[in-house]
């Protein structure tokens, strides 16, 4: 029998880190709702809130650890996003320096904005769908503390839009347990979080939580309703994408033994490179595999 959980955002972490004290623990295949902050600490309320006002020092909290039974160094861990619900006001900020066109800025720049219903409403003319995803999400590292600004191996600040409901996403575990944490949901985002903020939006995520002792993997893999992918995070775009399709070509070609260079040229067909986010202080990109192309291959993620 798998239990409920509920964790409020009382405890909160600002790096993942193997070092961390659980603020929850679970067996696996327990589900957790979450109570998670904004990127900014929930300390940008209204339009006069400017980014050098606030303390950096609470910047981008992630709720938890949480630590899952059976979790295993060398295995990995399942996290099924099985819900997003998010308040009432989301914020959005670019300044000097930040972003694709800090630039163009020499203060700060904030918009507060209501949600309503399904949509964003982002002045008197426009609204805009919304599209709720978890930015920082991950374990603890294998190496030193990675602050949750900074997305790597583990996961953490990836700003991956299609880790929204109905993911599952699937990380390499580096400590017992894997201290599993997340925040900085946003109720929508383009491809590159250009500005260097989303619609910035505190809420709850509901995840089930399981731990795959068996499953090696190296990077963050994301499971869709139409597409598998791997995630990868490097200094540059170009860097994260070599890593990020590698990775996927040797994924498919340990498990189903088809031939690499088919598997590259069907991939150039039918795969698709994109960017997650290209604003942190390592970029981010995701390599997606249609499962129908998979499936006519017999590929399993799970050995
Ligand atoms: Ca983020
Ligand atoms: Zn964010």
């Amino acid at each position: 029998m798998s239990a409920y959980h509920e964790l409020d955002d009382a405890r909160v972490i600002y790096a993942f880190s193997k070092d961390a004290e659980p603020a929850l623990t679970v067996a696996s295949g327990d589900t957790v709702r979450i109570r998670t902050m904004d990127c900014f600490g929930n300390q940008v309320r209204t339009p006069e809130d400017e980014l050098d006002e606030i303390d950096w020092d609470r910047i981008n909290p992630a709720t938890g650890p949480i630590f899952v039974e059976g979790a295993e160094v060398g295995g990995a861990l399942r996290v099924r996003i099985e819900k997003i619900e998010l308040d009432a006001q989301s914020a959005s900020c670019t300044g000097e320096g930040e972003g694709v066109c800090g630039d163009l800025f020499k203060g700060w720049a904030t918009s507060i904005n209501r949600i309503e219903g399904d949509r964003l409403i982002w002045n008197e003319t426009l609204s805009i769908p919304l599209a709720p995803m978890i930015g920082v999400i991950g374990v603890a590292p294998a190496g030193e503390p990675v602050n949750c600004g900074t997305p790597g191996a583990h996961g953490g600040n990836m700003d991956c839009t299609q880790i929204g409901e109905g993911a599952v996403l699937y990380f390499p575990v580096s400590t017992p347990g894997a201290l599993f944490g997340c925040g900085d949901m946003h109720a929508v985002m383009g491809d590159g979080e250009i500005s260097v903020s989303g619609a910035e939006v505190a809420g709850f995520a509901t995840v089930e939580l399981t731990a795959m002792p068996d499953l090696r993997l190296e990077n963050p893999v994301i499971e869709t309703s139409t597409h598998l992918g791997i995630i990868a995070s490097e200094p540059t775009l170009d860097k994260a994408a070599e890593v990020a399709v590698h990775q996927m070509v040797r994924l498919v070609h340990d498990r189903t033994g088809a031939d690499e260079a088919e598997l590259v040229m069907l991939f150039s067909l039918v795969g698709d490179v994109r960017v997650c986010q290209m604003v942190d202080p390592e970029e981010t990109v995701r390599f997606m595999v249609p499962r129908y192309v998979l499936d006519a291959y017999g590929f399993r993620l799970e050995p």
